[in-house]
């Protein structure tokens, strides 16, 4: 009886478990493309294709990016209206395609110059 119930506990944890790795799986999934929508509105792919998938300040490309980083370049907005704006302008001439040092380091000088204002939280806030 005790053992049964013993069991049974385990399985049912065992069972919650996987089902919020489930979800959560599903949850981050729903949530990259929202996220893309809202950020780049389905530009991104243009973007990457227009700028041949190399890093527009290095030349580093999307393959190299990917074995260095996990994970594919990134397009990134040059007004600064994109990460922390409630309405990114995504035409796609103020997009642009940099790898994550690049992408970085642009960011950075963006904060030091305090040029624009909606770059003051950038890495701020989440
Ligand atoms: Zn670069
Ligand atoms: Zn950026």
């Amino acid at each position: 009886m005790n053992k049964y119930y013993q069991n049974n506990k385990e399985k049912v944890k065992r069972q919650v478990r996987n089902w919020r790795i489930k979800n959560l799986e599903k949850y981050r999934q729903l949530n990259r493309a929202q996220h893309e929508k809202r950020m780049f509105n389905g530009k991104k792919q243009i973007v990457l294709e227009r700028d041949n998938f190399t890093c527009q300040s290095c030349g580093m490309n999307n393959q190299q990016h990917i074995v260095i980083f996990g994970y594919g370049l990134i397009v990134h907005h040059i007004d600064g209206n994109g990460k922390n704006s409630e309405i990114p302008n995504n035409n796609i001439n103020n997009l642009l395609t940099l790898c994550h040092t690049c992408h970085t380091s642009h960011h950075s000088k963006q904060l030091m110059g305090n040029k624009n204002p909606n770059h003051r939280n950038f890495r701020g806030k989440k």
